[in-house]
């Protein structure tokens, strides 16, 4: 903090941080939460923040770490670990976490840990905070002033290394502020002061111990110290110590010397300290420490301090020890006393060391005519009779040869300026008087209004599960320590304890019992108008105690009595919430977990009561790791079910929905008391949403955090008291269930858990693994000659590591022993043992090595040890020298590669050959610059000449395995049946997509697996064919039983106009096929190299017209289905059926349209019908315009072909097109042109090269008019001239209609087509319960919304009800929301390079503020965003549009037309969220002012002159607002 040497600091919790600051190692900071700051912890967060150095770290520069820890959740425990391990720790607290942590005080005296405490309440401290503590053994002292925070704060520092000793400094903060702003402390006289020596002595000497609950035999013993005391070199009693006092010399006697905290264990400790020869510290050898720690500081600054402190006349007779607040205000008092006040010429004492208590120093403090004394205590509530400073100072005094011959008790209250001198003359008045009274309460005892020092706080995010709680039982919930409620004055400290909790249930289920009997007495009464309150009365009891029943009796009792209105039944009607019975619930926190024994838990669990308990807890898995051992929270879910009596359930609402729903509601209707867990991972207040769903998914998925119900009811209905709903658990509960024999139970039921329950999870087992995969490659070895060489590779896109690999075979080919894996596989002690090593790199994010080759270079980039020189090596970079197009970002082009070779050149290794650069920039990409390379390294490695090499094989290409699979069925059977991975075979991969699903793996916890060892989270994504998007009510409820049972809960209505499913695991993927064709769907064709689903627009307002169009896309749909049987085969046979046919048998399948290698590339067909083009005509490999005749029904379509949206980034070769016109076909002929143009796309589509395969560019190699006439002989027929039409937009009309035959259609915002139910909105439940009434139809939209159709007039109000009920009539939402779609991208695409589904509502948000302003609003802009550019969401087409580049970086594009007619251009690339806005919003406010009468976004942009129009796909990349460079 030099830079600041010249500052002035203004308050005593600044001065103080700043001292922790300096003088730790790490610094616990208690804090009201995690999301806001205590007073202290803002200035260090601060210095943090700019990277001060710590003044006694070890190593130079080093910042302090800050440990944030809330109040309430146990805050000492932070210390053991760090002050063990020979880091010096400081807390920064307010003293109400003082007496809840004195188990940890006790334990902790022995150890020089500093707290520095604000006393609290702010403005009235009770000190009586402090001298509860007293005897626990700690050093305490105070300061009073500004200036003495700051020298106290150091003196307790330096006291607690030179005694090895926990010392407490505390404040009162309010009245230390009222000082003036005084300067920042010195560097040099805190070095000087703090004894560096002493500190490097501790911190090189971890501490031993392991329990927190126990003494640990710990004693602070000379022997460690630096500064032996006079006399005592031997360990021999001290006789006479010379000390200095501020009154001059004196003298210490041996005897007034008391072991410091002889009154905590350390007495009994010193039995098992491991060097009982020294002797433990004495209060003596403290005060020999501070004096001379005081001594440094007078020469140093000039200002001094001693144990007591007397200021006033040195003749005066009367005194006051103040232990409180004001000191500062009774000495001014004092000291500007007028002569004939009573408290004229007195003195005032007080301690500067509180404890050890040095009686003999008070004595020498006070002048010898001191007579009588009154002593001020600062405590609010009194507990005994006489105080603990009376009682200090009554022995030191009658034992002490003082002279003193009055001293009485005073309790103090609150003092101002204007009530000091009346309070002080009251003290003195009874102190004089002959018969004082003792313990007179001083001072006004009202306290001033303040703001709770330490309110507890609700996180934001974790209301969710109240909300839940609130959603299932509704007003049956009662929350009985719920923050928000009133609790009749009691504070929100005492109400959020789970005692208080589990009071106020007990005490509500006695009062509804009375209340029953309340009821039964006014049944029997007859003291109602009529008997039919009497009849209700009595149903009403007797089913009192079944919720559901009592609920129902409850609205006929309720309303009788209101019409029955006597005063009986307005007497019950007062409680008539008691009708109801209750869901009784008691929310806590996982710091309750620390404790469980003294906790409620356990109260609640004792009990056998039926309440229920809802415990989440925060801690969030990344930092699970942070927390130190004695951290370690106790397991309460283990706890409550080893108890046997309770149910218990382990949830995550952000991982499973359903489960949090279904917990609760077992748990409200077990009849005893239930606890159940909820994991809610909370950083602060600010945390997205995502980050929150990231941490629990890797929590749950990994076991830390199981999902679970015990059910100990069950076991009576001969059902496993466990079900497991995740698929992982930790080790103890395994064990748990092990020995409880319900593991085997529940795997017997499950077998497929089997395999994943025994395993066991752990960095030591990935290390072991590593070493036996290298040591199986070496023994494999041994038998070949030729030299070694070792290849590593570090890949993200594969490229690497084909090229990896080659280059092994190759070597092999020529003779050496070659070892081909991952650079993260290797063990990296190996390196300098190796002959010849070659690493290849690719690129991946800002120029970082890829994530499976980070660790081996974090390994050795920072290595001060490794020694190569025997090593030669050689390294190939790929990467793409366009990538980031600014200059300054050229140095990331190749960087991992290039970094490699400089840190193996440093370490002493030899190079083969240079470093190889592969750009895919070059003409034949990176093969270019490999091709140069890798001759060279053959050179060197004596190989180059090698005759006889063998032929390589060509890779296998996507129409090898298409050939080789017999029709689409390659292993799939085989690999569905292999329960040893969740994977299937790449060669299956592809094949799969033909059936309509992908293997695909959860991204969001694809790190966290592998470096526990795992293989991906692999499940699949199920898309269904659904021609035109129209879905029965009925298939709804298939759809979502399957998201259900079978999925991850959630269903994507895509832009494609289908449901698709994701995280179907593999066991789960054959029901789920069989599921979807019972509900009379399909999966075939509806992904890989075929006709896809065939789109039409959902047309809400023309019924019969719509009928026609999408009748027409049904026929296509049909007729251009794959005839192969092998779907069938696979998916909808039993495993028994004896018909099932098995690849590679005699029956051969035939594809009469499709042939054995079916299309180059997928195949999209969509209609559209004029004005709306929401399908997107131009995008699709055919796009049909439907044309309405002269007749008003359906004839013909104009025909679009060859539009597309996937490229690549970069690669100008690649682009996206829009469809150009073929003509006009009648629809009687229109199943049969498409067919045709399909054809001719099979027949010369490029079949080498899949970036160059799809239909835009065989059209734009062949010329449109070669095409056509091409389709025309396939068809024999000629396309008549395309017919006139107009589209004027291709964004969704959200709200009702009214079609022309009077039935209505809502058009329902589901953003980016997600159905999913979150505690804030249950769109799924509700469309569930659309669906079971809904006589109409679904119709998905293009632009993934939703359209509940053909609702008659008189089913209108029930459809509306349930819309209301579930918000899903809400439409108010932004012009630009409303017009916006993302494609799914993470977590489960693997081809997302940033996130899209999840991150485009939170930019839309954070632009909405912009569009307000301006007063766009309401105005339609199109945007869209997809993970990658292969286009999903059709980007290319929206005004605006973000196409994921690289994790949170993306392209940016504008320009595009607003009916989708037009497509866009790069505006900038690879520009991140603050880019982003910064762009985004003055452009909206520019198109606001500048734009004309209803001129769209994506035209103005060109007239601006922002960016020049794209007049189809071969002109994409010319002329983009941000030219790349080619220069390095
Ligand atoms: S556009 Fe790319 S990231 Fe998005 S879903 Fe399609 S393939 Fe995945």
């Amino acid at each position: 903090m030099a830079e600041e040497s010249n500052s002035r600091v203004s308050t005593p919790e600044e001065a103080v941080a700043r001292i922790a600051y300096l003088a730790s190692d790490v610094i616990v900071s208690v804090q009201p939460s995690l999301a806001s700051d205590s007073e202290f912890s803002g200035h260090l967060k601060r210095f943090a923040g700019r990277k001060d150095a710590s003044l006694v770290a070890k190593s130079h520069n080093a910042v302090p770490e800050i440990l944030s820890v809330r109040h309430n959740n146990d805050p000492l425990l932070s210390v053991f670990g760090p002050i063990r391990s020979g880091r010096l720790v400081s807390v920064t607290t307010t003293s109400s976490t003082l007496l809840p942590s004195i188990a940890h005080l006790y334990t902790l005296a022995n150890l020089p840990v500093v707290l520095h405490v604000a006393l609290s309440p702010r403005n009235s401290p009770d000190y009586s905070a402090i001298t509860s503590i007293r005897n626990s053994g700690w050093t305490f002292l105070q300061s009073q002033s500004l200036q003495e925070a700051q020298d106290i704060a150091l003196t307790a520092h330096a006291l607690a290394i030179r005694s090895g000793k926990g010392v407490i400094h505390f404040f009162d903060p309010a009245s230390a502020s009222r000082s003036a702003p005084i300067a920042s402390e010195d560097p040099a006289v805190v070095r000087e002061i703090l004894n560096l020596d002493s500190v490097r002595r501790f911190q090189s000497a971890p501490v031993s111990g392991s329990t927190i609950y126990a003494d640990d035999g710990r004693v602070a013993v000379v022997a460690d110290q630096p500064e032996r005391l006079t006399g005592r070199a031997n360990g021999a009693p001290s006789t006479e110590v010379e000390v200095a006092s501020l009154n001059g010399t004196s003298h210490l006697s041996s005897k007034s010397s008391q072991i410091s905290g002889t009154s905590s264990p350390s007495s009994v400790s010193a039995a098992t300290t491991i060097e009982p020869a020294a002797p433990v510290i004495t209060s003596e050898d403290i005060y020999k420490y501070a004096t001379s720690v005081w001594a440094t500081l007078k020469e140093l600054t000039g200002r001094q301090y001693s144990a007591f402190e007397w200021s006033g006349s040195a003749k005066a007779e009367n005194a006051i020890f103040v232990f409180g607040a004001d000191g500062a205000l009774f000495t001014e008092a004092i000291a500007t006393a007028q002569s004939g006040e009573a408290f004229a010429g007195a003195g005032v004492i007080t301690a500067r060391l509180y404890r050890p208590w040095l009686g003999a120093k008070l004595i020498d403090a006070i002048p010898k005519s001191v007579k009588k004394v009154a002593v001020l205590e600062q405590v609010l509530r009194k507990t005994t009779k006489w105080g603990p400073l009376l009682i200090d100072v009554l022995t030191s005094v009658k034992s002490g040869p003082g002279g003193i011959e009055t001293i009485v008790g005073n309790q103090l209250g609150y003092v101002t300026r204007t009530s000091v001198r009346q309070i002080l003359k009251a003290l003195f008045e009874n102190l004089v008087s002959e018969k004082p009274v003792q313990n007179l309460e001083v001072g006004e005892r009202e306290q001033p209004q303040q703001a709770p020092e330490y309110g507890l706080e609700k996180p934001k995010l974790e209301t969710a599960y109240t909300k839940i709680l609130n959603q299932l039982f509704g007003s049956r919930a009662y929350v009985a320590n719920s923050l928000d409620a009133d609790n009749a004055g009691v504070s929100n400290t005492i109400s959020a304890t789970p005692e208080y909790g589990f009071g106020a249930l007990l005490a509500r289920k006695e009062r509804r019992q009375k209340f029953v009997g309340e009821v039964k007495e006014a049944a029997s009464s007859g003291r109602f108008l009529t008997d039919t309150p009497k009849r209700a009365l009595a149903k009403w009891m007797a089913n009192a105690d079944d919720v559901k029943k009592a609920e129902e009796a409850a609205g006929n009792v309720v309303s009788t009595l209101n019409i029955d209105n006597t005063r009986l039944s307005r007497g019950l009607l007062e409680n008539k919430q008691f009708f109801r019975k209750q869901s009784l619930w008691l929310v806590g926190s996982d710091a309750w977990a620390y404790d469980l024994g003294n906790s409620g838990v356990h109260h609640v669990l004792a009990s056998g009561e039926n309440v229920n308990m809802l415990i989440i807890d925060s801690t969030p898995y990344s930092e699970r790791a942070a927390a130190d051992a004695n951290r370690r929270k106790k397991d309460i879910g283990l706890y409550a079910m080893n108890f046997g009596n309770a149910y218990v359930a382990s949830t995550a609402v952000y991982s499973s929905y359903t489960q949090v729903l279904q917990a609760m509601d077992e748990a409200d209707k077990f009849n005893g008391p239930s606890i159940v867990l909820a994991y809610l991972p909370y950083f602060g207040e600010h945390e997205s949403p995502l980050t929150v769903l990231q941490e629990t998914k890797q929590a749950v998925d990994i076991g830390y955090w199981p999902l679970y119900r015990w059910n100990p009811e069950n076991e009576t209905k001969g059902k496993p008291n466990f079900s497991l709903d995740s698929e992982h658990i930790k080790k103890e509960l395994k064990e748990f269930l092990d020995r409880d024999n319900k593991l085997t139970q529940m795997m017997r039921k499950e077998p497929a858990y089997g395999a994943v329950l025994s395993e066991d999870f752990g960095t030591e087992i990935r290390a072991q693994q590593k070493r036996k995969a290298k040591d199986a490659y070496n023994q494999l070895l041994e038998g070949l000659f030729g030299a070694p060489l070792t290849i590593l590779f570090a890949s993200d896109n594969g490229n690497a590591q084909s090229v990896a690999k080659r280059l092994g075979t190759r070597g092999r080919a020529r003779g050496l022993k070659t070892t081909v894996m991952a650079m993260e596989d290797y063990p990296v002690e190996d390196l300098p043992t190796e002959e010849n090593i070659v690493f290849v790199t690719s690129t991946a994010g800002q120029g970082e090595f890829p994530q499976n080759g980070l660790s081996f270079w974090h390994a050795i980039k920072d290595s001060t040890e490794l020694d190569l020189a025997s090593v030669n090596f050689s390294v190939m970079a790929l990467g793409d020298s366009h990538y980031w197009p600014r200059k300054e970002d050229k140095i990331y082009y190749n960087k991992p590669g290039k970094d490699l070779d400089r840190v193996l050149s440093n370490f002493g290794a030899k190079r083969l050959a240079d470093v190889g650069l592969g750009d895919d920039q070059d003409p034949d990409g990176y093969q270019t610059g490999y091709n140069e390379w890798e001759p060279k390294l053959w050179e060197a490695l004596g190989v180059a000449n090698v005759e006889g090499l063998p032929d390589e094989p060509p890779p296998i290409t996507n129409e090898d395995i298409k050939i080789a699979s017999n029709y689409l069925r390659g292993t799939i059977v085989e690999g569905l049946n292999d329960t040893s991975t969740l994977a299937i075979s790449a060669a299956d991969q592809q094949l799969t997509k033909f059936h309509g699903t992908y293997m695909q793996d959860d991204r969001d916890i694809r790190d966290e697996r592998k470096a526990q060892g795992l293989e991906p989270a692999y499940s699949f994504m199920i898309r269904c064919r659904l021609p035109g998007g129209v879905s029965t009510p009925k298939q709804w409820i298939q759809m979502d039983d399957i998201s259900n049972e079978l999925g991850n809960e959630t269903m994507k209505l895509t832009t494609r106009q289908t449901f698709q499913f994701h995280g179907v695991v593999k066991s789960k993927l054959k029901p789920a096929m069989q599921a979807i064709n019972r509900a009379l769907m399909t999966t075939i064709a509806a992904c890989g190299d075929v006709n896809r689903n065939v789109m039409c627009s959902p047309l809400p307002s023309q019924s019969k017209y719509h009928r026609e169009v999408y009748a027409c896309s049904q026929k296509i749909s049909d007729h251009l289905l794959p005839s192969t049987t092998a779907y069938h085969e696979i998916w909808l046979t039993d495993d028994n059926d004896k018909k099932t046919l098995i690849a590679g048998d005699a029956v051969q399948d035939f594809e009469p349209l499709y042939g054995p290698t079916y299309l180059p590339r997928k195949f999209k067909i969509s209609i559209g019908i004029p004005p709306h083009n929401d399908v997107d005509v131009y995008a699709h490999d055919i796009g049909l315009i439907a044309i309405k005749g002269e007749d008003g029904r359906l004839a013909g379509f104009n025909l679009l072909a060859g539009g597309g949206m996937g490229a690549t980034h970069n690669n100008k070769k690649t682009y996206p097109q829009v469809g150009r016109m073929l003509g006009f076909v009648k629809t009687a002929d229109v199943h049969i042109a498409c067919e045709k143009v399909m054809l001719v796309q099979r027949d010369f589509g490029d079949r080498k090269n899949r970036k160059h395969a799809r239909l835009k560019y065989t059209i734009d190699d062949l010329g449109v008019d070669v095409f056509r006439s091409k389709v025309e002989d396939y068809w024999g027929q000629k396309f008549e001239a395309p017919k006139p039409f107009h589209f004027d937009s291709n964004i969704d009309l959200f709200g009702w209609t009214k079609d022309e035959t009077g039935l209505n259609h809502f058009t329902c915002f589901i953003e980016n087509g997600r159905i999913e139910d979150t505690p804030e909105f249950q769109m799924k439940t509700g469309l569930r319960e659309i669906a079971k009434v809904l006589k109409g139809e679904f119709r998905l939209s293009p632009n993934q919304h939703l359209l509940i159709s053909n609702v008659a007039d008189e089913d209108l109000p029930a459809i509306k009800t349930l819309m209301a009920k579930y918000k899903l009539d809400n439409i108010q939402f932004s012009g630009l929301r409303l017009s916006s779609s993302a494609c799914v991208a993470f977590p489960t695409c693997g081809l997302a390079m940033a996130e899209s589904e999840r991150y485009l509502p939170v930019l839309i948000t954070k632009l909405e503020s912009a569009l307000e302003e301006n007063g766009l609003r309401q105005d339609s802009i199109v945007m869209r965003m997809t993970g990658c550019p292969n286009g999903c969401a059709r980007p290319w087409l929206a005004e605006v549009a973000f196409v994921g580049k690289a994790y949170g970086a993306y392209n940016m594009y504008l320009g595009g037309g607003y009916h989708g007619q037009r497509l866009n251009k790069l505006y900038r690339a690879s520009i991140k969220e603050e880019e982003i806005l910064a762009i985004m919003k003055p452009m909206l406010k520019r198109y606001a002012l500048e734009r004309e009468e209803g001129e769209h976004f994506g035209d103005w942009t060109i007239r601006a002159g922002i960016i020049k129009a794209t007049t189809e796909g071969r002109d994409f990349h010319e002329g983009v607002a941000e030219e790349e460079s080619d220069e390095e």
